[in-house]
């Protein structure tokens, strides 16, 4: 077993980082990757404040476990336009080993212009919260979810084509809190949208995750990306590794049901381990 979307208490996750590598170990895992919120620069919840002090600790535990277990440094980062847009600064500064890309924040677009922004200009769109998520598509959408979904993938395919990341974190986030109330999935701008990024996905060459974080919270009936987009990845052989987006220990082992999904669908490449 493998997992290399995972969280500690540097940022949002329960458990120490030295306690989710003992539970790995405990349990038979090969590697452990860890892939902290990064740093943003406004006060939140979620995201490492301690940078240095993440990376020291993981480095730490890479050589005290190396005959144990294979552990990796990286990063979950956040494409956030006029905010956080290269991720070079936080790999080199960290020595990262590879990074997550991901969006959860949308900056209005009457604002990206503007003066610096703040987390009052960001739309949310993660969380344990829908209600957020619904507040601010109204604040800074006016409720229109064409036009913030629109720019969740606008922002999703600017990330991928700026800065590569070595892992496509959650592509089709942005269904979460939707809930099914302001749209389907099977709604033609919405396929056109998720669709277009998965194509830019394989024109780039990168790897997805399979993230199985909403099932087991009980957020999301699907992985992210769900399977109707996998079926596409399938064709176009978009190499796929099964993330559990770890936030506490057990959490490393809900891989609900995904590695066998794959292999019942035929998917041509599941990645048991990152080329890193
Ligand atoms: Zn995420
Ligand atoms: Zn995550």
């Amino acid at each position: 077993m493998t997992n290399y979307h995972t969280h500690s208490c540097y940022c949002d996750g329960k458990a120490t980082p030295r306690e989710m590598v003992e539970f790995a170990v405990a349990h038979g895992f090969s590697e452990l990757g860890f892939t902290g919120h990064c740093p943003l620069p406004f006060e939140n919840s979620y995201s490492i404040t301690d940078y240095e002090g993440y990376c020291n600790e993981i480095r730490a535990l890479k050589s005290e476990y190396a005959d144990r277990i294979k552990i990796l440094l990286g990063l979950e980062m956040d494409y956030v336009p006029g905010m956080l847009e290269d991720f070079t600064p936080l790999i080199e500064q960290g020595g990262l080993e590879y990074t997550i890309g991901s969006v959860h924040l949308i900056p209005a677009p009457s604002t990206s212009h503007l003066a610096p922004l703040t987390a009052d200009d960001l739309w949310m769109i993660d969380g344990s919260r829908y209600q957020t998520y619904d507040e601010g598509l109204m604040k800074h959408f006016g409720g229109d979810i064409r036009r913030g979904v629109k720019a969740y993938f606008h922002n999703e395919n600017a990330m991928l084509e700026r800065n590569r990341p070595t892992v496509v974190g959650h592509p089709d986030k942005i269904v979460m809190h939707n809930r099914d109330r302001y749209f389907h999935e099977d709604e033609p701008w919405y396929r056109d949208l998720a669709l277009e990024t998965i194509h830019l996905i394989h024109e780039l060459g990168l790897i997805c995750e399979i993230n199985t974080r909403g099932i087991y919270k009980g957020r999301h009936a699907d992985y992210y990306p769900g399977k109707w987009l996998i079926q596409e990845m399938k064709t176009l052989c978009i190499p796929v590794i099964v993330s559990t987006d770890a936030h506490a220990p057990e959490d490393l082992l809900r891989t609900e049901g995904a590695y066998e999904y794959l292999r019942e669908i035929g998917y041509p490449e599941v990645l048991q381990t990152l080329p890193v």
